[in-house]
């Protein structure tokens, strides 16, 4: 786990070394382009449109533009079958304040995550004396809702502040509220055949779990590390299906037992709409000679099992549930 400001500078700088790379700032893929059809009835993508007007060419479209990402609503623009999408019942929503950090330190960057009865609270430092403070809610949860304002989202946090790291000085006013933030799930494969060839979904733009968890960079290099072996493997226009069956085995199981892990958690504290939807196991993957991709995959959710398990909610530190939202409600006035 690290902080996402440290992910990206540490990819900038393997970037800039790495030759036969052109990074163009700026520009966004607006749709996509189609060329001649390999598979009967499903469009061959060939490259995309951007809003600077300029078609890009490609052998293989590689969709990695996050969990925003598009590509479901540009692809039926082309004509081709629905992907599967799933989205989580609930989502995530994030109150956010920024410090200077109490410590100078030298380390790369620390995250930490602590979970109490109806908020988690992430804290985030980097090396350059930067430190963010998140606290997390169900997004339906609307009696916390108060959390952004500025008075009420200090009261709270600072009934935390025992169990957390030290926190600074606030460097910048206010709270950053980000809402909406849904566990989300695409398959590009139906019946048997990609949906469209020429391109693949990775990382977030294929599956995106709670940002708190810190796992969205683990599980996208890993999923890049699956991309190119399908692309090692031979014949480009089978690249679709090749990610499809490499991804099914490892992270696939992975993401959904987190899922399934954060749905029960809701389901227990009372708050979850209904029974989550798959029971939490490790899958059947064999374990590999070496440190494989399936093999990093089963053991990342071989540990998210056992610690699940382990896991007691009834011992968490702070405030039951009813005492924070006593603490944040509003006092109404009489009349
Ligand atoms: C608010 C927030 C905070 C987070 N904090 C952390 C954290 O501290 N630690 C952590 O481990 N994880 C964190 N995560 C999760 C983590 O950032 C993601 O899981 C991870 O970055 C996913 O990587 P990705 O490359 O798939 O997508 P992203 O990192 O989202 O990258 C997508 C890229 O595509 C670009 N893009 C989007 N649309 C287009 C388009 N049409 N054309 C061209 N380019 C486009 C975007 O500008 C972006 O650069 C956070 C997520 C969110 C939303």
């Amino acid at each position: 786990m690290a902080p996402r400001a440290f992910v990206c500078s540490v990819l900038r700088e393997e970037l800039a070394r790495t030759d036969g790379i052109t990074v163009e700032h700026g520009i966004s893929a607006v749709s996509l382009l189609v060329g001649t059809e390999r598979l009967r009835g499903r469009p061959h993508i060939q490259g995309v449109l951007t809003d600077t007007v300029q078609a890009v060419l490609a052998d293989l479209v590689v969709d990695a533009t996050g969990r925003g990402s598009e590509m479901v609503k540009w692809l039926s623009d082309v004509g081709a079958p629905r992907p599967l999408e799933e989205h989580q019942q609930a989502g995530f929503r994030f109150y956010t304040r920024h410090f200077s950090s109490p410590e100078s330190t030298t380390d790369p960057g620390t995250w930490s995550l602590h979970h109490f009865d109806g908020v988690s609270a992430a804290v985030a430092s980097t090396r350059r004396g930067h430190r963010s403070m998140t606290l997390c809610i169900n997004d339906d949860d609307i009696e916390l809702y108060a959390l952004g304002q500025l008075s009420m989202r200090n009261r709270v946090a600072a009934r935390y502040a025992s169990w957390l790291p030290r926190l600074g000085e606030p460097v910048l006013p206010g709270v950053w509220v980000t809402s909406r933030l849904e566990s989300c799930y695409r398959r590009f494969v139906r019946g048997g055949q990609p949906v469209a060839t020429g391109t693949v979904s990775v990382g977030d733009a294929w599956g995106a779990v709670n940002p708190l968890l810190g796992l969205g960079p683990s599980m996208g290099l890993l999923h890049a590390v699956l991309l190119r072996d399908a692309v090692r493997q031979g014949v480009p226009d089978e690249v679709a299906m090749r990610l499809d069956r490499l991804t099914e085995s490892s992270l696939t199981p992975l993401l959904h037992g987190i899922t399934a892990w954060e749905e029960r958690l809701q389901v227990r504290a009372g708050r979850g709409r209904r029974a989550p939807s798959r029971a939490m196991e490790a899958p059947e993957v064999p374990a590999g000679p070496g440190p494989t991709t399936a093999g990093l995959a089963h053991a990342l959710l071989t540990r998210s099992v056992r610690l699940a398990a382990e896991a007691d909610p009834s011992a968490r530190p702070g405030p039951c549930y009813a005492d924070l939202a006593e603490l944040i409600s509003v006092p109404r006035h009489r009349t």
